[in-house]
């Protein structure tokens, strides 16, 4: 009883505290005509923030698997601001693409990378590169007859930019607290997916690997190659499609955490083998079909990962 009246007391006492604070507080902006400004605190750091968060220096890097539907596309922010774009999506996510970069504050891409010509990775690039200003364009030496990839080198041409050839051992001059290198493709070949720009991004003590839709025959360049291709993050190469993902390839990369770009698909992907060998080597699976566009925060040493959904 005594607590209830207590609190009731205090109860009290708060309104009327609060009804002399509101009294001074109207005397004051009378006398004065000052612009009293409340002290809300804008909030800082807030892990559970919902996407985006624009592209604001904030010394973290942010790998952003954006919901394209069956396609594929990241979206790298690094510790200092900097941008890059890594594929586009399909032709019919041009405007979802040119939506996106504006909710996340993009003004300028200074990398982009078109990982192969097939259209689910380079069909939004020409719009993206109508609408922003754009530093350089990376792309592997192998040509598409198809109208997606007329476009986008129209779109690059009208730009007066050149397309720089992305192969394995070029390291991409982006952010210097970002080790950016390519590991494929390591050699020619006629298949388009082979051919696919495969990027390790390292931050600290932490590591991605975007694989765009190189399959096993490339898995195995890259290996014989040398090259570090460990990483926390694994983008799952070809949507999850049993053409890549080779066991082999998975356990030298040995990631904890993988990012299966897929939409709806009259492939199957991703395979149920894939989901399999994923889950028999530990590894956390995320998907874009069911948590919509996936964020990957590295602070260089912890890796934190929401989802829109
Ligand atoms: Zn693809």
């Amino acid at each position: 009883m005594k607590k209830r009246n207590r609190s009731a007391m205090n109860r009290h006492r708060l309104q009327r505290v609060s009804k002399v604070g509101a009294l001074w507080l109207l005397l004051c902006f009378l006398i004065s005509g000052c612009g009293i400004q409340l002290g809300v605190e804008p909030a800082q750091g807030d892990a559970a923030s919902p996407l985006p968060a624009g592209t604001k220096a904030d010394g973290q890097l942010r790998v952003i698997f954006l919901d394209v539907g069956q396609g594929a596309s990241q979206l790298l922010i690094s510790p200092s601001g900097r941008t890059m774009l890594i594929d586009a999506g399909n032709n019919s996510e041009e405007q979802r693409m040119v939506d996106y970069l504006r909710e996340y504050g993009v003004e300028r891409i200074d990398i982009v990378v078109g990982t192969h010509p097939d259209a689910d990775h380079i069909g939004g690039l020409d719009a993206v590169i109508d609408h922003y200003e754009v530093g350089a364009v990376y792309m592997p030496k192998i040509q598409a007859n198809t109208k997606t990839f007329e476009s986008l080198l129209q779109s690059i041409r009208d730009r007066g930019l050149k397309v720089k050839t992305a192969k394995s051992g070029l390291k991409l001059d982006w952010d210097e607290q970002v080790d950016v290198r390519l590991v494929a493709p390591v050699e020619q070949s006629d298949d388009s997916n082979n051919m696919s720009a495969v990027i390790k991004v390292a931050f600290g003590e932490t590591s991605f690997l975007l694989t765009g839709d190189a399959e096993r025959e490339s898995e195995k360049a890259m290996l014989a190659s040398g090259a570090d291709v460990q990483a926390d993050v694994l983008l799952v190469g070809h949507h999850g499609s049993t053409s890549s993902t080779s066991l082999s390839f998975l356990r030298k990369v040995s990631p904890k955490y993988a990012v299966i770009q897929v939409g709806e698909n009259s492939y199957g992907h991703p395979k149920q083998e894939i989901l399999d060998r994923l889950k028999k080597q530990n590894v956390q699976v995320y998907r874009n079909d069911r948590q919509g566009t996936i964020e990957v925060v590295s602070d260089g040493r912890e890796i934190r990962i929401t989802t829109e959904r």
